[in-house]
């Protein structure tokens, strides 16, 4: 059995649901298991509804899911036109509820954007049928079973694979299994979600269930890229990847692949490989439990752009200890993440991504040390396996940066990444100068050689 994920813009309209019965009816003899996303941008405009229908515009949310009714009515099979109507009624009447109340728990904001999966799960299904492809669609929150942490749940793994593995194997023999991602139950029934773009997750949570042979996530890039395209055109596609790369240029910011979808594949040594529904003849990349022998230390340069860095300093901490703490501490008190840290006796480098406490942050690290705000910094990072142990990284790192003002530098605990902050306005050209430096001959087993494009 395989899984085969499509995501909101593989499932946005007829013609690309057409699209993926035919990849999917391609792989038949694998007994795929199909985990769908909601069509094109439905969750946000579910939300949207919500947000409107509490905050007083009844009418124009009701409107606007109207707008949505008709979109799911043109682009689905007759089969199920009926059954898309009943979900609508129903959204309507919550929409209703909500703008009575005039607020929104965690808990509605789930019952809300669950309807899209709800419904593209039963569009999928029929459109296999409508094709002459035996299919059954299967209600994931009959499957997923999660905490009560609703818009962020846990699944509570023991029971959600038993579950799996008692019916989608039966299923699977019959027919295609079209389920929908991203949605999940309580224990009591009540309807839960996994987290925005929490479809990958369901798939790769199906698969481990159900020991797939491979997860693929069909996605409308050919793959994991050796350069983000926004920052530099002309990159490679790598095709092979560590679970543990992937990963890290996940948390870094690249968009393919959300990193919480490699923990339940990781855990059953399953590969995943993100594939281009758009070009389904790509070979796409490969992510895998151990990554294989390279020339090319570097598999990927990863950005995360308009960041700000923060410098803390203290003279008075020379000598002493507990400096760390108190400043950690604020950064927690005020749920602000620090991502890169770099450090001496008496003075700290920082960088943060979500800079909205900041002024207050600022504010406490004032009273016992001098503070340095720079906003508009970006980091860049090299990521491969192994870091640590090759010689010469740094050096031919530095040497291609020549010219480029580095901030900060880090070399990950991981071994997996050198990091650099710079301004945001050097990204472009630091990432050119890495990439020539590092891409520039290609080890072929792990890099796509043939689609050579011109850099930029
Ligand atoms: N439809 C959900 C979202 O937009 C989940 C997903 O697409 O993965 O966040
Ligand atoms: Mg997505």
């Amino acid at each position: 059995m395989i899984v085969m994920k499509f995501g909101g813009s593989s499932v946005e309209s007829a013609e690309a649901i057409g699209r993926v019965v035919s990849i999917v009816e391609a792989r038949l003899e694998r007994r795929p298991v199909v985990v769908v996303s909601a069509m094109g941008k439905t969750t946000n405009r579910l939300l949207e509804c919500a947000r409107l229908a509490v905050e007083g515009g009844r009418e124009e949310a009701l409107a606007k899911l109207a707008g949505l009714r008709e979109f799911h009515h043109a682009e689905s099979p007759e089969e199920v036109r009926g059954a898309i109507d009943a979900h609508f009624d129903e959204l309507a009447e919550l929409l209703r509820g909500l703008s009575v109340l005039g607020e929104m728990t965690p808990r509605s904001v789930d019952a809300i954007s669950a309807f899209g999966e709800r419904m593209s799960s039963l569009v999928v299904a029929a459109a296999f049928r409508q094709r002459g492809i035996a299919a059954s669609h299967l209600d994931a929150r009959e499957m997923i079973v999660t905490d009560d942490r609703h818009t962020q749940a846990a699944p509570q793994y023991a029971e959600t694979y038993e579950r799996l593995a008692a019916r989608l194997p039966v299923l699977a023999a019959r027919g295609v299994v079209v389920m929908g991602g991203f949605i999940g139950a309580t224990r009591a029934g009540v309807t839960s979600t996994l987290g925005r773009g929490g479809s990958d997750f369901s798939a790769a949570i199906a698969g481990a269930g159900i020991g797939a042979e491979e997860i693929q996530i069909w996605t409308d890039v050919d793959g994991m890229l050796t350069c983000d395209p926004r920052v530099l055109p002309g990159g490679r596609r790598v095709r092979v990847i560590s679970f543990a790369e992937a990963a890290e240029l996940a948390y870094f910011g690249a968009k393919v692949l959300h990193p919480s979808t490699v923990l339940p594949a990781v855990e059953k040594q399953i590969p995943v490989l993100i594939l281009n529904s758009r070009r389904p003849d790509v070979e796409g990349t490969r992510i895998v439990a151990r990554g294989a022998e390279s020339a090319n230390p570097i598999k990927s340069i990863a950005c995360k752009r308009n960041i700000t860095a923060v410098s803390i300093k203290s003279t008075r901490m020379l000598m002493a200890h507990g400096f760390l703490r108190r400043i950690f501490e604020v950064f927690d008190r005020h749920e602000t993440p620090v991502d890169m840290v770099t450090t001496s006796e008496v003075s700290v480098s920082l960088t943060v991504d979500n800079a909205a406490r900041l002024e207050a942050i600022v504010a406490e690290l004032r009273a016992f040390a001098e503070v340095n705000v720079q906003a508009g910094q970006a980091l860049v990072a090299l990521v491969g396996d192994g870091l640590g142990e090759r010689k010469g990284i740094a050096g031919r790192a530095f040497q291609a940066l020549n010219g480029v003002n580095v901030r900060m530098i880090s070399q990950g605990a991981s071994q997996l990444n050198l990091s650099f902050v710079i301004a945001d306005a050097d990204v472009a050209k630091a990432v050119g100068l890495l990439h020539a430096e590092f891409f520039t001959e290609l080890d072929p087993k792990v890099f796509d050689v043939a689609a050579r494009e011109a850099l930029a």
